[in-house]
């Protein structure tokens, strides 16, 4: 998978590296003084959270749009705040029942003894996030590891400087810097975050990244939750409702302007379906976003090299022989001006095209032509393992056949990326798209320590097994 990333980082370099030592060694000194805290701090934690979220929620709002040229209200609002808010509401209730001490069975031969399984806080838990969804993907991390009792530092991405600043002086207002730090600054102080010793390390961006923060983290065996990009495909089924089907592909395509991990990326549909799927794609666009430019509630693109890239990816496609539909008849400079790209429908494509070969982070749909679920199930299989995947249709046989064939880190089934804001499911990739989850028990889970304890009963007959052996050894065994 290709490197997404091409612009020059914009760098605010005020984190240095001595720092970030200086930080975790006193985070781990705070934390080894109390290191299983109780519900009733956590609970005050993720309550001051939420509270300084929500109270900061237009601040949040300008800056995330500032540093994109101009970010929807509503996609912070829907797809960050909301999410936090769920996230933090289901695990301030789930919590206390998710760090008990669990019993576990006991095998017959080493009855009376006792087995248990105690959840326990790791330590320092790093956090690396990317621009796309600064908020959420900065603070759902954090939700985890404070319900697990944990202390976390965050470094968010460089793209989103007024973002990472203001996340850096809310959270300063309700956590000391031994609680939960911020980082700010460019690739150089990510990379010198990435060889930390944290407890664990949730990285969230490229899989290109990925693989060197895994790289970075392994040398130190620091264990890792990787949540990286890839290409989500969407099949949709002859059985599907198209208007319904439509709409939810334009929704989740339109959303930050695509610029969305689980973002549906292509479709794949039988060849005689393509041109009225395309039509019907971008009459819903032109009916959601009536204009694009200058259209308050349409995203803008990141930055200058991430708009060439997605042009670059439709010369490419064009030039090799892909029909290209652009939806609305807005003016083409001011777009590139304003940096908006308004939904466009690639057909006629074919796997040598670099929007086959990329995954796309924005809003351009290329179609595949893919005759029966057999040829789409081998598409899928043929490339990397998908973050998302979406079925759309009503024959349960086709949907059941598609979730036994396909492996992806998560599914929405008749709809897209709502897989990804359930609390009770995990969320997370697979191979080259992810590895470990967080979300909800998830979450809990990998920023805790489940730890397995046996307790020996004074009955137990396993001095039996002590030598010198005897006949009542050799019974025990059999
Ligand atoms: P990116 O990989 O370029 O950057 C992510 C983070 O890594 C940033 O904070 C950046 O500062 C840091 N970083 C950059 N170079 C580094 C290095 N050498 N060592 C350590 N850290 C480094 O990703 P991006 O462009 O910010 O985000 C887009 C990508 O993220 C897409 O591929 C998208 O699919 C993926 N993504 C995945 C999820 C998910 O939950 N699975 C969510 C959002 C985005």
């Amino acid at each position: 998978m290709v490197r997404i990333n091409p612009d020059k980082p914009v760098s605010t370099g005020t984190t240095k590296p001595a720092e970030l030592d200086t930080v975790l060694a006193a985070q781990r000194a705070a934390f080894n003084k109390n290191p299983n805290s109780d519900w009733a701090s956590r609970k005050a934690k993720l309550v001051t959270l939420r509270e300084l979220i929500l109270g900061h929620e237009a601040e949040f709002i300008k800056a995330i749009s500032d540093d994109f040229g101009n970010r929807a209200a509503e996609d912070t609002l829907i797809a960050e705040c909301l999410v936090i808010q769920g996230g933090i509401s289901h695990a301030i209730k789930h919590t206390p029942k998710w760090m008990k001490t669990r019993k576990a069975p006991t095998a017959l031969q080493y009855l009376p003894a006792k087995n248990v399984i105690i959840p326990q806080p790791l330590g320092v838990i790093g956090i690396i996030s990317p621009w796309n969804y600064p908020l959420q993907l900065a603070v759902m991390p954090l939700v985890g590891a404070l319900g697990a009792g944990n202390r976390a530092m965050i470094k968010p991405s460089e793209y989103t400087p007024r973002f990472s600043q203001l996340l850096k002086e809310v959270l300063a207002k309700g956590f000391t810097d031994e609680e939960v730090f911020v980082a700010t600054g460019g690739v150089d102080v990510a990379s010198a975050f990435s060889n930390l010793t944290f407890d664990h390390l949730v990285f969230t961006g490229s899989t290109s990244v990925g693989r060197m923060v895994g790289k970075a983290a392994g040398a130190n065996l620091v264990p890792v939750t990787l949540e990286l990009g890839g290409k989500s495909p969407v099949i949709i089924d002859e059985s599907a409702k198209m208007d319904m089907t439509v709409a939810r592909i334009a929704n989740g395509k339109l959303l930050n302007a695509g610029q969305t991990c689980v973002a549906p990326d292509y479709v794949l549909m039988p060849e005689a379906k393509i041109n009225a799927f395309s039509d019907a794609m971008i009459a819903k666009a032109e009916e959601f976003f009536p204009t694009v430019a200058g259209n308050p509630d349409y995203t803008s693109i990141i930055a200058d090299g991430h708009y060439a890239r997605l042009q670059d990816l439709l010369e490419d496609a064009e030039n090799k022989g892909a029909t290209i539909r652009v939806a609305g008849d807005d003016d083409k400079q001011q777009l590139a001006k304003e940096r908006r790209v308004p939904l466009t429908v690639v057909t006629n494509t074919t796997p040598d095209m670099k929007i086959m070969q990329e995954e796309i982070f924005g809003p351009l749909l290329p179609v595949v032509a893919s005759e029966t679920l057999d040829d789409s199930l081998d598409t899928i299989q043929k490339g990397e393992r998908p973050l998302a995947l979406y079925w759309f249709g009503e024959n349960k046989g086709n949907r059941d056949k598609v979730l036994r064939e396909t492996i992806s880190g998560g599914v929405s089934i008749n709809e897209t990326a709502w897989h990804v804001v359930q609390e009770d499911i995990p969320f997370g990739g697979v191979g080259p798209s992810g590895m470990g989850a967080y979300h909800g028990e998830a979450g809990f889970q990998s920023f805790s320590h489940m730890k397995g304890v046996f307790i020996q009963s004074k009955f137990s007959q396993g001095k039996n097994l002590f030598p010198p052996y005897t006949n009542k050894t050799r019974k025990m065994i059999g």
